[in-house]
């Protein structure tokens, strides 16, 4: 297979000999470097198709994301926390209306 003439979207890659190079993620593409001349290049995210320099931090990932899509990720940690929130909210509210509810049927006021 070919190495494709596109910007690569860069991943982990261990070679036999426990080195750590980084390899395109696209199947239809082969190519592969150390990490010493991937680092500086521009790499696309593993996400979306947004470009990406490859720096030390992607390096420490086992797959480019673009900030963007780690904002994303984030964002999405915030609203289940968010949701949860609201959720218990919604308890508590129905719990204190049924409450008040029980205590009309207990104490008629006519
Ligand atoms: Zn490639
Ligand atoms: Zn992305």
């Amino acid at each position: 297979m070919p190495v494709l003439k596109h910007t690569h979207t860069y991943g982990r890659w261990k070679t036999r000999g426990g080195e750590m190079h980084f390899k395109c993620l696209d199947p239809q593409c082969t190519h592969f470097a150390p990490r010493s001349l991937v680092i500086g290049k521009e790499s696309k995210c593993s996400k979306c198709e947004n470009i990406v320099i490859f720096d030390w931090k992607q390096a420490e990932r086992a797959k480019t994301l673009c900030l963007e899509c780690q904002n994303t990720k984030e964002a999405r940690e915030l609203k289940a926390r968010k949701s949860a929130t609201e959720d218990l909210m919604s308890i508590a509210f129905g719990q204190t209306k049924e409450t008040l509810e029980d205590l009309e049927k207990e104490n008629p006021l006519a």
